[in-house]
């Protein structure tokens, strides 16, 4: 075992990690030695080859389906030199107020974190995208929500010289999205981050963590040669994901004193759903998210975005299967598809816990709540879908595979909440938070509101995993500006932490 040394070490290098780097980089002029291990690898350009199958593989854990453990639900997670934000679509949302105010944690105010967001929002070239970039996907479902008087909204988008060949989930090819990978860790690197590519941590002791370092096989070389590592620091930052940080820190013993570790995951449980033109679209290329309809919000716990996913994306995602499915998916330029997004409640009882190897297990059970949400937001997405011209709708609980535009009186009678089966269903989510909530103490949370682990100084949290209960938004600014409380405490605290 090979025995390495820094003051500080942050673990992960997505929106926590990638930002926590980048604001405690400026210590390291002062001799303060920071290193940064992240399990993935960083990729050349050359790697993005915009092959589906291909980058799903080699930039998501599980190939962007880990499993719950009732198998009802997949998460998609990245594991790359940037996190997440390497296969994020970058769309850039301040949290709202109310959200924070439901949050409910003194300490924690809105006022701080839009502050804190205006700095990353600046930094990764948030706008919005001109009109002529907008495709007809989108426009399609801004008409069709105007049409109906639901109040729709355009996306600020994280982009630089987008020339919208529609790749950001599978990494842009072009190097126009702005995440960590192209901003915050190079940013860190320059004022003297060590980052160490391909390396897993594996256990946290007492300012001490075991890590492995593996050949990848695609991207750049770590910097340390394959091997086992010690690496001693003085402060840790755990910001490996909303899976991946409790995980760790379970498998690390830290569970015994903390409860509520692991607890109150939430994700955000999304659907996509497809309405089909009679005549060909633009939706393969251009940006896949430029609008978004918070209008059921607060009545249906539930959001709507315009997405377009890949052909074995669209396929797994349509209810049913034979020559019908494989008509619909054979025309795909004649799709129109919207992503839904429920709200769910935080709920100490989904939770992630180990195995027996010390591997994630996520228990997470949809509610009627979430799963009334997503019935719910088939019946407006179906008169979005005719709203704007389609000429039919799948709904995954449809009674029937299409719903004809004829129909659309008839929704009630077609898709019923009965059919909503899970398992029958694909729900996926990407937008993963909670299990080391930030709280006033160790009952019901794991840090404080500065992201420190309680009754343990020299520990911190910086990522999605603080987040007390669901963002009710797309995340990553938010996670952003939580990292941000993180490294102003190490800060802070540098001069009684680092001597
Ligand atoms: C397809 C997709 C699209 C999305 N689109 C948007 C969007 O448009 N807007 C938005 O706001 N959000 C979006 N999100 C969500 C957003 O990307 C995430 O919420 C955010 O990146 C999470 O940040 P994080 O730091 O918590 O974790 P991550 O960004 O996931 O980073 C965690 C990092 O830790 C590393 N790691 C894990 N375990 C270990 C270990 N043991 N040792 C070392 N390293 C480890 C992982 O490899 C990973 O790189 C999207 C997510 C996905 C998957
Ligand atoms: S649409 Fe724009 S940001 Fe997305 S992959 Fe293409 S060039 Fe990159």
């Amino acid at each position: 075992m090979q025995e390495k040394q820094f003051d500080i070490v942050i673990i992960g290098s997505g929106a926590g990690g990638g930002a926590a780097a980048q604001e405690l980089s400026g210590l390291c002029k002062d001799g303060v030695r920071i290193g940064l291990l992240e399990w993935g690898p960083k990729f050349r350009e050359s790697d993005y080859t915009g092959q589906e199958l291909e980058m799903a593989q080699k930039l998501y854990f599980d190939g962007g389906g880990v499993l719950t453990k009732d198998k009802s639900m997949t998460l998609a997670f990245a594991k790359a030199y940037g996190g997440s934000t390497v296969v994020y679509t970058g769309t850039s949302l301040t949290i709202l107020k109310e959200t924070v105010a439901r949050w409910g944690v003194p300490g924690i105010t809105w006022e701080d974190l839009k502050e804190r967001s205006k700095k990353y929002i600046s930094q990764n070239n948030v706008h919005l995208l001109e009109e002529d970039k907008i495709n007809d996907n989108n426009a399609l479902f801004r008409d069709g929500c105007r049409k109906l008087g639901y109040r729709v909204e355009q996306f600020p988008v994280n982009v630089k010289g987008c020339q919208g060949s529609g790749m950001c989930n599978l990494g842009c090819p072009n190097a126009a999205k702005q995440g960590t990978h192209r901003v915050q860790l190079p940013a860190a690197e320059k004022n003297g981050v060590q980052v160490v590519t391909s390396c897993k941590v594996e256990r946290i002791g007492d300012r001490v963590l075991e890590a492995v370092v593996a050949d990848a096989g695609v991207g750049h070389p770590s910097a340390w040669a394959p091997g086992r590592y010690r690496v001693r620091a003085k402060v840790i930052v755990v910001a490996a994901g909303a899976v991946n940080s409790p995980a760790l820190l379970l498998r690390s013993g830290f569970g015994r004193s903390l409860p509520a570790l692991g607890r109150y995951f939430t994700c955000h449980p999304a659907l996509i759903l497809v309405g089909q033109h009679e005549k060909p679209i633009t939706n393969y290329y251009g940006h896949p998210k430029s609008f978004y309809s918070d209008h059921f919000a607060e009545s249906g716990h539930f959001l709507l975005e315009t997405c377009m996913y890949f052909p074995f994306t669209t396929a797994k995602n349509l209810a049913g299967f034979g020559p019908e499915h494989s008509r619909f998916m054979s025309r795909m330029d004649l799709l129109q598809m919207i992503l839904v997004l429920a709200i769910d409640e935080a709920a100490a009882d989904n939770r992630i816990s180990v195995d027996g190897s010390g591997n994630p297990v996520v228990d997470y059970t949809l509610t009627s709540a979430t799963l009334d949400s997503l019935y719910e937001s088939m019946k407006v997405c179906a008169k979005i879908f005719f709203a704007a011209g389609a000429a039919a709708v799948h709904a995954p609980a449809g009674k029937k595979f299409l719903i004809k535009a004829e129909e659309a009186g008839r929704l009630d009678e077609f898709i019923t909440r009965d059919e909503l089966k899970t398992g029958k269903v694909s729900i996926a989510a990407a937008h993963l938070m909670g299990g080391c909530r930030v709280g006033e103490n160790s009952a019901g949370s794991v840090t404080n509101v500065w992201g420190r682990v309680h009754g343990v100084p020299w520990l911190y949290v910086a990522d999605a995993s603080l987040f007390p209960k669901a963002a009710e938004i797309n995340p990553y600014v938010t996670i952003m500006a939580m990292a941000d409380r993180s490294a102003e405490d190490i800060r802070r605290r540098a001069p009684q932490l680092l001597n």
